[in-house]
């Protein structure tokens, strides 16, 4: 395993640390960005996407006719280790350039590439994922929404149904939805994929209000909406390589699920107070954090030292996005003790120094969520890391129909 750049990462760091310093503000220590609201937040990142993008540092990874730097994966997480640097608004592009656009490159016509890539590199369109449905999430196989052939002699499809989960729909310019187009083949054929104008008539968006307040989530609903059939993303009945495509996308997001200083922050918090450094439950937990950080990294290491060699993670670097959410759950909830009755309070009440627990804290219960839930991923490792029996399969040798009729 490597530790450290080889020459060429070393000399692409400079360059990235070099131009992130003419281009952003260093963060101070403990700083964290902080909006209004969330679409002055989304307001921000796409000036700092169209500020990246005319720079060269949009997309590492796409090829340069597309407007990327032709760059590899391991030069992708060095500029997010750079970028974490600094204060530039948290990202709403990774579902929109991370998954979705990287799909429509694979799958997408020409003509579609041509139109569609540019702008969403340079932060003026987002896209957003309608994969999710209220009877489908970690089993996407068993999504409802249908798109029904026109039978009026237009040359498109009429979608029904309902998302559940979209994140930023409600400031999205377009989507890629997952339907079900044929409900007599096995769940995971019948599935197409087609790409919508959020404005198209008939989509309803209704944002959900989470536990922060803040209304990230949306509820998408599709009335008979009509999509021309130039908007079907791939063949008819390959929905699901469509979307696995974009899933495995996100594997690129191993760098960064923790700020680094997490432990040291801690500690000197600690240090700070005569009645935790004498106690030593506190000290337990500060170790088991510091312990699962420290482990946290060298996975890290493992999947970059991986990506550098030209090669894939390895499955067991799954695991880490559970560690991950619980060392934070753990981290804030000791913050929060450290603070006595006060750790009770909102940022609003406590200060804005407090304002990073409070993301950080509703944050984790997000990521033991998002792409798999910590089942899913024990699921997953259990049968391709430890080689257990597989789940059982009540689904083999059925169609969706039959599935739904059960
Ligand atoms: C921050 C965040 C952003 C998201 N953004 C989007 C987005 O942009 N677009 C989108 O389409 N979706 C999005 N989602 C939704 C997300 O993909 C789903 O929430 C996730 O896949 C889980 O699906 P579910 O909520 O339907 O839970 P379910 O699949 O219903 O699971 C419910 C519970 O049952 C457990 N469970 C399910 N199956 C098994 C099994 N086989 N074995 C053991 N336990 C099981 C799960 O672990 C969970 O605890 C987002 C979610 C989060 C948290």
């Amino acid at each position: 395993m490597d530790f450290k750049d080889t020459p060429e990462e070393a000399i692409f760091r400079t360059e990235c640390a070099q131009w992130l310093a003419t281009h952003a503000t260093p963060k101070s220590a403990g700083q964290h960005q902080t909006f209004d609201s969330l679409a002055e937040r989304i307001s921000a990142s796409r000036a700092w996407q169209a500020t990246k993008a005319a720079n060269g540092f949009g997309a590492i990874t796409w090829p340069k006719a597309l407007g990327g730097r032709g760059g590899s994966p391991i030069q992708e997480v060095i500029f997010r280790e750079e970028e974490a640097k600094y204060n530039v608004p948290a990202s709403v592009f990774n579902v929109s350039l991370g998954m979705v656009i990287p799909s429509l490159l694979v799958h997408g016509s020409d003509e579609v590439r041509a139109r569609y890539v540019a702008p969403a590199l340079q932060g003026k369109e987002l896209w957003c994922q309608l994969l999710s449905e209220p009877n489908a999430g970690s089993d996407l196989g068993m999504i409802r929404t249908q798109a029904k052939r026109c039978e009026d002699g237009r040359d498109g499809w009429i979608i029904s149904g309902q998302k559940v989960w979209t994140s930023f729909a409600q400031f999205a310019e377009f989507g890629m939805v997952l339907t079900r187009t044929d409900p007599d083949q096995a769940k995971f054929a019948g599935m197409t994929s087609f790409f919508v104008d959020m404005q198209t008539p008939g989509i309803e968006i209704r944002p959900i209000r989470q536990a922060n307040g803040q209304e990230e989530f949306n509820e998408v609903f599709f009335n008979d909406v009509y999509v021309p059939d130039e908007q079907r993303v791939g063949d008819i009945g390959n929905g699901w390589r469509v979307t696995m495509t974009a899933l495995m996308n996100e594997r690129l997001s191993i760098g960064g699920v923790l700020p680094a200083d997490l432990w040291q922050k801690l500690a000197r918090n600690i240090q700070s107070q005569h009645r935790a450094v004498n106690d030593q439950s506190i000290l337990n937990r500060l170790n088991e954090i510091y312990i699962h950080a420290h482990g946290l990294w060298l996975m890290q290491c493992r999947g970059l030292t991986a990506l550098g060699q030209g090669k894939e993670p390895g499955p067991e670097l799954s695991v880490a996005k559970i560690i991950a959410a619980k060392t934070l759950s753990d981290y804030c909830e000791l913050m929060m003790d450290l603070e006595g009755s006060k750790g009770l309070l909102s940022a609003a009440e406590h200060g804005s120094h407090w304002q990073l627990i409070e993301d950080l804290w509703y944050g984790a219960a997000g990521i033991r969520i998002a792409g798999g839930t910590d089942e899913i991923v024990k699921n997953n490792v259990g049968e391709r890391v430890l080689g257990l029996p597989p789940e059982p399969r009540l689904d083999k040798g059925k169609t969706f129909r039959e599935l739904v009729s059960n």
